[in-house]
């Protein structure tokens, strides 16, 4: 540990700034730099589903670290950029503002990106993901009474999106393609416990499997189904799974 004398660790979530904590916790003295793609210092991403969707949190109750415990790691603190390739023989990182960070180790944090339907690739109005400070605040900022949401996706964060929206007054649809939502996870007895409680709270469960969304004058208006149909919605929440960031 103690040859080296820069490392770069790409990706500043939970796990990129683990892993830069337990490098001066263990010795390791030299360079750290820290490259994250989004311009928020390493955040809490739990929380963006429920108390700060829901409007009991504010932002700044997600940091992880205060600016204290992030100046005791002596980072070199590179946000709002995203390490585009590592040149192994060069021993390179290629930043996206066209710098470069020398490092004789990389340690690749980069995490997940969320899915989205097809054709929905590129953003658009009405059209949500959640992972991200950004993509919780946009949802957040759309949210109001009577808002009629689509939540396509029967995983955890389907279930708990559609919950702090229906307190908010939404009018939610949860779409989920199996009969029990959860149940794979959670076991059908409490799947079908927490689908009750959906229910109660006035969440409307559809089963189906969404095919792609429907615009209409540029804006998101629903999505169809596999079986032809459609469902229409003020915005669609498209929580369908996420994907390493490995590339
Ligand atoms: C809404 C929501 C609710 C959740 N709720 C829970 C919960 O209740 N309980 C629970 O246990 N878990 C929950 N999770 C999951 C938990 O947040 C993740 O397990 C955790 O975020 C993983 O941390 P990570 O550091 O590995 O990856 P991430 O948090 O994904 O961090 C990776 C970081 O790397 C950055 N990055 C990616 N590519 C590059 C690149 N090329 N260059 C620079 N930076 C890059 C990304 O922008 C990101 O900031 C939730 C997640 C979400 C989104």
């Amino acid at each position: 540990m103690t040859a080296l004398r820069d490392v770069a660790v790409v990706g500043a979530g939970a796990a990129g700034l683990h892993a830069a904590e337990a490098l001066r916790r263990s010795g390791y003295d030299g360079r750290l730099t820290l490259i994250g793609a989004e311009p928020d210092p390493p955040y809490d991403r739990p929380p963006l589903s429920k108390q700060l969707l829901g409007g009991e949190w504010q932002a700044d109750r997600l940091a992880l670290r205060g600016p204290e415990a992030l100046d005791e790691l002596r980072l070199d603190l590179r946000l709002g950029v995203r390490a585009g390739r590592l040149d192994r023989r060069e021993r390179t990182v290629h930043l996206s503002d066209g710098r470069r960070v020398r490092c004789e180790a990389v340690i690749v944090a980069t995490g997940v990106r969320p899915r989205r339907l097809p054709g929905a690739e590129t953003p658009r109005p009405g059209a949500h993901v959640l992972r991200t400070l950004a993509d919780a605040l946009a949802l957040r900022d759309e949210l109001r009474s009577g808002l009629r949401l689509l939540v396509v996706g029967g995983g955890l964060l389907g279930a708990e999106a559609a919950a702090t929206a229906v307190g908010l007054g939404a009018e939610v649809t949860w779409l989920t393609s199996t009969a029990t939502p959860l149940a794979a996870v959670l076991g059908t007895e409490t799947a079908a416990l927490l689908a009750g409680l959906h229910r109660e709270h006035g969440v409307r469960l559809h089963r189906g499997l969404a095919t792609g969304l429907l615009e209409r004058r540029g804006r998101t208006a629903g999505v169809r189904l596999a079986d032809g149909s459609e469902l229409a919605a003020d915005a669609v929440l498209m929580a369908v799974g996420s994907e390493p960031a490995t590339e």
